[in-house]
């Protein structure tokens, strides 16, 4: 529906009702996007904190990924950089399998 959604974003929205959507970058979501009944967009951030009230969706994805993006140029972007910020040592997940390289054939 619209094209620009910003040059290199590598960003995926999907709608999952008429009122709700959620963002999600390369390899984790990063936000999501209610509709009030007054049909105001609320975003909000991962960790459901609010960033604030937009009237068409498409300000209120640009700002989600706007407030995102400081956190995926360090976070997402380069995994070079996670491991400093990684809580404990895990399983890798599916996420981090992908960013390993290539699981596609
Ligand atoms: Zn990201």
């Amino acid at each position: 529906m619209f094209g620009a959604r910003g040059s290199n974003a590598p960003t995926t929205w999907k709608h999952i009702e008429n009122d709700f959507v959620m963002g999600a970058c390369a390899h984790q979501l990063f936000g999501y996007i209610t509709r009030s009944p007054s049909d105001e967009w609320t975003a909000f951030d991962s960790d459901s904190r609010p960033i604030g009230h937009f009237t068409p969706l498409d300000a209120a994805k640009t700002a989600l990924w706007t407030t995102h993006q400081p956190t995926h140029h360090k976070q997402c972007t380069s995994r070079i950089n996670r491991w400093w910020n990684r809580p404990s040592r895990q399983a890798p997940t599916p996420s981090a399998m992908a960013l390993s390289g290539g699981v596609s054939r």
